[in-house]
């Protein structure tokens, strides 16, 4: 068996929408399609809230716009024989979309739980769409797909979500492949409440589904040729990377790179299935292979990420100096709560250090080290120094960088010479990742100049 996940770049127009149809025709063996909503849907279902909730009665038109979109997308797609029966299935979803958004209008508020039912409707039309324009078996995710709070998060509750989906898809009475299922979308396993796996949570849901059925693969399809060595937006010269470690990859997306969704990975290379990545557009280009291969290149870098909105913690005080020690009570302290920390590193002024953390964690993480050093606090072995928000951290990473010619100087360097400031750099973050802190406004810049130096002069 074969999973493949179509993102919302792959599902957004009839064009597209007939590449996916190719590609899965083409397949000749038992194979589950992942779909996420129509291309910006997910934006636009989250903005039209917003606006009902703030009284904007554009809510209306939106709303209209995004029901004659997929009116539109069934009347080009679907074979007309099975039209009908695909709006009887939409249009219900479309009248509860109407009616939460004028809930909302009228109590003036968004709570969480209703955002929840509102986006979900994106994968429930879309799925229905692309089952229907294959004539492939449609399972509803909302069923199988389950969650569980994990400090006010939703994440998946994996063992029940895992048999959930065996039990749904043993080759059993009448069950014929393809079959086709929403991304993204789930409930809660307690309430049964609409719930979801995160934005950009359907390449999650492929990689639940591979894992729990042995799959094969995990093809991922987007609108790029594969995992590029950046961002392509920031770095248009960024190239494909033919085969990366499980464990590259899963450093290049926990640091940013969002071709692929962070807890994709950990699924698979649990149960050892190869992901490649592949372009909707250009299904004839061979993608980036992920496996437990180890690269037979040279190469100490495979890739370049960046996590924007970064704020940098320095502490300091006599006990600073016991980096291991310190680090350690840190990372717990956050852990306890769900948060990490994505880097550490010493600071220039003796005997302090910072550390790199989401800007929206940041508050919390600053009053959990309080707790955590409460009596080092009292005595003044230890201060916060500093807190610096507008940050992006840089990785650079690759199954051999510790022998990156240089280290994690040549890397400062390159920026400094540059006309760069490193906020604060460690070659300590993982044992396949440098990484550098630099000001948010001077994010392209550096990721320009360390890939210009580390890709493109050889
Ligand atoms: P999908 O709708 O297929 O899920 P996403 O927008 O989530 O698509 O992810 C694909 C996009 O990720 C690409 O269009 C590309 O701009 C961006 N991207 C960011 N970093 C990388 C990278 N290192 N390699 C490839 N694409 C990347
Ligand atoms: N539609 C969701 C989003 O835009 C999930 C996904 O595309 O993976 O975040
Ligand atoms: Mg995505």
């Amino acid at each position: 068996m074969i999973v493949l996940k179509f993102g919302g770049t792959s599902v957004g127009t009839a064009d597209s929408l007939a590449n996916v149809k190719k590609i899965v025709q083409g397949l000749g063996q038992d194979a589950v399609v992942v779909v996420s909503a129509l291309g910006g849907l997910t934006d636009r279902l989250i903005a039209t809230a917003r606006m009902a909730a703030a009284g904007d009665l554009n809510y209306i038109p939106e709303c209209e716009l995004m029901a004659q979109r997929h009116y539109d997308i069934v009347q080009a797609v679907v074979p007309e024989e099975r039209r009908e029966y695909t709006l009887t299935r939409i249009q219900p979803v479309l009248r509860e979309l109407r009616r939460l958004y004028d809930g909302v209008n009228l109590i003036a508020d968004l709570p969480e739980k209703t955002l929840a039912q509102i986006v979900s409707t994106g994968e429930r039309m879309s799925s229905v769409i692309v089952a229907d324009m294959l004539g492939a078996t449609h399972l509803d995710s909302l069923g199988i797909i389950r969650t569980e709070k994990w400090f006010g998060k939703d994440i998946a509750a994996t063992d029940l979500t895992s048999g959930l989906i065996r039990e749904a898809l043993q080759p059993a009475d009448g069950l014929t492949f393809p079959v086709v299922m929403g991304g993204f979308i789930s409930s809660d396993r307690q309430t049964g409440e609409i719930t979801n796996l995160g934005r950009g949570g359907s390449d999650y849901t492929a990689a639940l589904v591979a894992a729990a059925m042995d799959a094969d693969v995990l093809q991922i399809w987007t609108d790029v040729d594969g995992f590029l060595t950046c961002d392509p937006r920031i770095v248009p010269q960024a190239r494909v990377i033919d085969s990366m470690s499980f464990v590259e990859s899963m450093d290049l997306c926990t640091f940013g790179a969002k071709v692929v969704y962070p807890p994709t990975i950990y699924p698979v290379f649990h149960k050892n299935i190869p992901i490649r990545i592949l372009n909707t557009h250009r299904p004839e280009a061979p993608g980036t292979l992920i496996s437990d291969a180890h690269s037979s290149h040279p190469r100490t870098v495979t890739g370049l990420s960046a996590l924007k909105d970064e704020a940098l913690v320095t502490l300091r005080g006599t006990l600073a100096t016991d980096s291991t020690a310190i680090s350690t009570r840190c990372f717990n302290a956050l852990a306890r709560k769900g948060m990490t920390l994505h880097m550490v590193a010493r600071s220039e002024a003796a005997g302090s250090f910072a550390f790199a953390i989401a800007a929206a964690d940041m508050p919390c993480a600053v009053k959990l080290l309080k707790e955590e050093f409460a009596p080092e606090f009292v005595d003044a072995e230890m201060e916060v120094l500093e807190v610096v928000t507008d940050l992006t951290t840089i990785a650079v990473v690759g199954d051999n960088v510790k022998n990156l010619s240089g280290g994690i100087s040549r890397l400062k360097d390159i920026l400094e010479m540059h006309g760069l400031t490193v906020r604060a750099y460690s070659d300590r973050t993982s044992e396949t990742a440098l990484s550098l802190v630099v000001a948010a406004l001077d994010t392209t810049r550096a990721l320009t100049a360390l890939h210009r130096e580390l890709f493109e002069s050889l």
